[in-house]
């Protein structure tokens, strides 16, 4: 693990300013406050460490791939990504790249950023938080099904914090515009997360700025 500005442990939520050296290298900050928790965790996030650290980004176009844009005449600001979002076959083979959850992931982010974004701007930077995303999920997941086996190993305050982080995300892309929204927003994860389903939860305005949060009562 490598260091930098502290920031909180995906797994416990403690001040730590240790992250994962290999995603650390290829722009994903994901902390760790010990070898303990990556290790904890590491059966899930091994899947997107180092080089698979940003599973939603779509590979390099081939030749064969490039041509087929040219004939439909793209305008001067097409780029890789809008090729991928319009091309049935390139589409497929970006989400044969990105494999199993993954690929549920990213077709649910990618179908919802064309439809919201209307085509009309690049989505690389929503690619890099559809990543970013994949990581906080994955560490969820991960100590979900841990708490399901070893419940006491795992705080249901951990899968709480995780939640949120994943929460905090998915307003980032599509900010929550009042508690209905957030419910309705977060619904289809929470229901998956049938552990915290039951929990009372709660929208509140970030202080310092004017986001709606989504948090559980402690
Ligand atoms: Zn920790
Ligand atoms: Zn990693």
């Amino acid at each position: 693990m490598s260091t930098q500005k502290p920031s909180k442990c995906c797994v416990c939520g403690e001040a730590t300013d240790k992250r994962c050296g290999p995603c650390g290298k290829n722009g994903i900050d994901l902390f760790f406050c010990s070898p303990e928790h990556q290790k904890l965790v590491w059966k899930y996030h091994k899947q997107i460490c180092g080089p698979n650290a940003n599973p939603i980004r779509p590979p390099a176009l081939s030749n064969d791939e490039i041509v087929v844009p040219m004939l439909l005449s793209p305008p001067p600001t097409f780029t890789n990504t809008h090729r991928y979002l319009l091309l049935s076959e390139s589409r497929r083979l970006f989400l044969a790249h990105v494999e199993g959850i993954w690929a549920q992931v990213a077709r649910f982010q990618l179908n919802s950023f064309a439809r919201d974004l209307n085509m009309a701007m690049d989505i690389t930077p929503y690619m890099d938080l559809a990543s970013r995303m994949a990581h906080v999920l994955l560490i969820m997941i991960a100590l979900v099904r841990l708490r399901t086996t070893e419940p006491a190993a795992i705080p249901l305050a951990w899968v709480k914090r995780a939640f949120e982080r994943f929460a905090d995300l998915v307003a980032d892309i599509k900010p929550f515009q009042n508690a209905q929204d957030a419910a309705e927003a977060m619904s289809w994860y929470l229901h998956h997360v049938s552990l915290l389903t039951r929990q009372p939860c709660r929208v509140e305005r970030e202080s310092g700025t004017n986001k709606l949060v989504f948090r559980f009562a402690d």
